[in-house]
């Protein structure tokens, strides 16, 4: 199937409100132009260099988001375009991107990344570790990103329970943030979470934006393939 055939068939299959990430990390720019070309002008990369040389190369109504893990150095290369960064796993981090926006006049998007699977591996804050962010003054005075929400990673299993679980747990998470935190505030609206494996059970656990790139591109060489 083409390119133009994978992304109608999952948008036949998505809700109105869901949004979709086309995930172009480690293919080459002919490909992103078939989805372009076909109307989506959402692209999720996780190497900022890639990011950086799509972007330069690709059209400029192209809303980039970054999807992994990224390192504070690298921000200030990203700063000036990125459209939504999903995977923010420190405060650290969250205010390298918040001095970064400044420096070139942006309030940048911001998800907060909970790690809601059972593998050690997965980035990602605990709601404990976020509430105390969240509390702090430091949290409070940044005023150059703006958290739309949060984003999570399920477990790479074959068990639909365990994949529902995590994500119904990250749902919760979200509803309790909203509810104590951003009650007053639109932005906070996100949910990112579902790929190409598991992206249905995702939908089904309210997800307002999925992430998907083997489905729509074809497989990665396993080798690029590290998230
Ligand atoms: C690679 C990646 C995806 C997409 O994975 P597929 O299984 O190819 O759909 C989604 N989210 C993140 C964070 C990724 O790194």
């Amino acid at each position: 199937m083409s390119i133009a055939e994978n992304i109608a068939l999952i948008k036949a299959g998505l809700p109105a409100n869901v949004g979709l990430v086309a995930v172009s990390k480690t293919k080459p720019s002919e490909l992103l132009m078939e989805a372009y070309q076909c109307g989506q002008r959402i692209f999720g990369e996780n190497k900022v260099q890639e990011l950086v040389w799509k972007q330069e190369e690709l059209p400029k109504d192209i809303g980039w988001h970054f999807i992994g893990h990224l390192q504070t150095n690298k921000v200030k290369y990203i700063a000036a375009f990125v459209q939504l960064i999903h995977g923010v796993d420190s405060f650290k981090l969250l205010k390298t991107i918040d001095s970064e926006a400044k420096k070139v006049n942006r309030i940048i998007p911001c998800l907060i990344q909970f790690h809601i699977a059972e593998e050690e591996t997965k980035f990602g804050f605990s709601l404990e570790e976020a509430l105390e962010m969240m509390n702090s003054s430091d949290f409070k005075s940044l005023v150059n990103v703006a958290i739309s929400g949060v984003m999570g990673m399920a477990t790479y299993t074959e068990d639909e329970n365990q994949i529902r679980k995590e994500f119904a747990h990250l749902k919760k998470i979200f509803g309790k943030l909203k509810s104590e935190y951003f009650a007053r505030n639109p932005d906070f609206k996100e949910i990112s979470m579902g790929m190409s494996g598991d992206y249905r059970i995702a939908v089904e656990e309210g997800s307002t934006m999925v992430r998907i790139g083997s489905t729509i591109f074809g497989e990665r060489n396993a080798k690029q393939s590290t998230v």
